[in-house]
């Protein structure tokens, strides 16, 4: 199967020629990942997303394969342990994507989470997780803890605890799973819209009339079975399926701001206290540290969410109250972005207190609608709704059993983070004669092994400089990932508009007229994308 840009027509027919057996809505980590099993089962998939893949939530959460602490406090220990349990599989199966990261709690006098309860909280979450002993939570003593973060405002301090977390890039994930997903036959387009809903005569869905969102043309795609995978969209098309009815979507909006690693040179991953008792962390990432999140109830635009003045002033006071000679101030953020939790709304409770567990619904009409969850849990949402699907209409076929927690994502060929340390020693040998070998640390954590591929073509091209790598991962990723725009390129394939935004206006109009030679744009079209690249800048730099 094809997940080039340039096969786009190819796809398309596809689409249109077909009658699959699983159609999913939503290109997300939830799309993605039910795709990949229903595949991998042997189930014919279709996916389409209406922008590109990863464009919603996927793209915008904290970037943490993460047990979710603050779900103990809730009392939720099922989905404690089934995500904690998710991370080391999501490690395994993702290995340069999804890295070991020690998080630091730290403890202070007068607020919530005492030393004792926390200590016993952590074990608890070691146990329900099955974390391996060496990872195991530590406790910390005042000293140790300060020596640990010496940023830490030091008064109030009681110690702290380390305990094991992942962090990853969510975005890539979720491309990875995609592209794995095709890898095992899945037909998988971005820029196409389902508009509504096909019926057969017993008004049963049997497919959906979609659009393609470059073009405007439309067309019916059919399949025996449609899963609604549309995250914070999901009740829209329940709406249109007549189905909107019973438990529906609660939105909280949360916003995450990236400074320079200088001005909040944090050791390791924090997850502190704030002044009102809610939890905050901040990240170290390359060059950068960012620091989220927010979470607010949320009623405006789904496709248009940035961070409001008011958010970042939240987290940058957030940050000063608790760390030492640290003064962090509008002018110092450079990135941001704005995600939707597509949560379960639950009456009398505030935005911080909705559950993250996932749901699925189905219509009378046979539409599967999937709601709630963590990125981390995607893998278990999956299997439920492909355990749903099969047990309902394809109980009579020979598939396979789900193996997902055994596929290895493309990029990932490593056994375990030490290979991936190794390999990137490598490429930074042989990026040393470039004067490049910086770039080690990013390519080997974006495409894994798949970096043989973009180093290979730059040396076609002549020797492996600033220019010639950057046209071989463009070119990587418009054949191999689907990167139809300038934008997907820039924002959801590399992460530059966040974590790299003085690279992204270095490069952006090299990008832009490589973009324009390789599908023949005129220089209107050009232009239009110019516009569309800095309103996306404005909006992320500018609230
Ligand atoms: P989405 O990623 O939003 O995907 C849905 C897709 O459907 C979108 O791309 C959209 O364009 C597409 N779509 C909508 N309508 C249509 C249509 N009509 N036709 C075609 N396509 C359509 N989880 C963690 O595990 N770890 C974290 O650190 C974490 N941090 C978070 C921080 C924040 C601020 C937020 C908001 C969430 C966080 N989460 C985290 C939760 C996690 O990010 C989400 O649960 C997950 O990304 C949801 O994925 P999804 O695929 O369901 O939705």
């Amino acid at each position: 199967m094809n997940f080039s840009a340039l096969h786009r027509t190819e796809i398309l027919n596809q689409l249109k020629s077909k009658t699959f057996d699983l159609l999913i809505i939503g290109g997300g980590i939830t799309g993605a990942g039910i795709a990949l099993d229903a595949a991998s089962r042997g189930l014919s998939v279709a996916l389409i997303e209406k922008k590109d893949f990863a464009f919603g939530t996927s793209s915008r959460s904290t970037k943490l394969i993460h047990g979710g602490l603050r779900y103990l406090k809730q009392l939720e220990f099922g989905l404690v342990k089934e995500v904690g349990s998710e991370r080391a599989i999501v490690h395994r199966i993702a290995t340069h994507l999804v890295i070991p990261e020690k998080m630091l709690l730290p403890l202070s006098e007068g607020k919530s989470m005492g030393y004792w309860l926390t200590s016993i909280g952590l074990k608890i979450y070691d146990w329900l997780a099955g974390v391996k002993e060496e990872d195991r939570r530590k406790m910390l003593t005042r000293p140790q803890t300060l020596s640990a973060e010496p940023l830490l405002k030091k008064e109030g301090i009681k110690g702290g605890a380390l305990y094991a977390e992942y962090r990853t890039d969510d975005a890539r994930l979720t491309i990875e799973i995609m592209k794995t997903a095709v890898k095992y036959g899945t037909t998988a387009i971005n820029y196409v819209k389902a508009l509504d809903f096909i019926y057969d005569t017993n008004g049963q869905v049997v497919g959906v009339n979609g659009k393609d969102e470059l073009n405007a043309n439309t067309f019916p795609i059919t399949a025996k079975v449609i899963v609604n995978a549309a995250g914070p969209w999901v009740d829209e098309l329940r709406q249109s399926n007549n189905s909107l009815i019973g438990k529906r979507l609660h939105l909280t909006k949360g916003v995450h701001v990236v400074v320079d690693k200088t001005l909040l040179a944090v050791q390791q991953a924090i997850y502190f206290e704030v002044a009102d008792g809610r939890m905050i962390f901040a990240i170290p990432r390359g060059a950068k540290t960012y620091i989220g999140t927010t979470d607010t109830n949320y009623q405006g635009s789904k496709d248009e969410i940035f961070a409001s003045s008011e958010d970042v002033d939240y987290l940058l006071k957030a940050v000063n109250q608790n760390f030492d000679k640290v003064d962090l101030k509008r002018e110092n953020v450079e990135s941001s972005w704005a995600g939707l939790r597509p949560l379960i709304h639950e009456d009398g409770k505030s935005a911080s207190e909705l559950s993250r567990k996932d749901e699925i619904f189905e219509s009378d009409s046979g539409l599967i609608s999937i709601a709630g969850g963590k990125l981390t849990g995607y893998r278990k949402m999956a299997e439920r709704v492909v355990d749903m699907v099969i047990e309902k209409h394809f109980s009579d076929r020979q598939l396979n059993s789900c193996s997902t927690n055994t596929i290895l994502i493309s990029g990932n060929a490593f056994k375990n983070y030490q290979e991936v340390v190794r390999y990137r020693m490598g490429i930074r040998k042989q990026l040393t004669p470039s004067g490049l070998q910086e770039q080690a640390n990013y390519l080997v954590s974006t495409y894994g092994t798949q970096t043989d591929v973009i180093l290979l073509q730059a040396l076609q091209a002549g020797s492996i400089s600033e220019e010639s790598l950057l046209h071989s991962e463009i070119n990587f990723c418009i054949n191999n990932e689907m990167a139809i725009q300038p934008d997907d390129f820039l924002v959801r394939r590399t992460g530059w508009l966040f974590f790299d935004i003085s690279k992204l206006r270095k490069v952006q109009s090299q990008v832009l007229e490589f973009y324009k030679s390789k599908f023949g744009w005129d220089e209107k079209k050009l232009d239009g994308f110019k516009q569309l690249l800095e309103s996306t800048l404005q909006n992320t730099i500018n609230w």
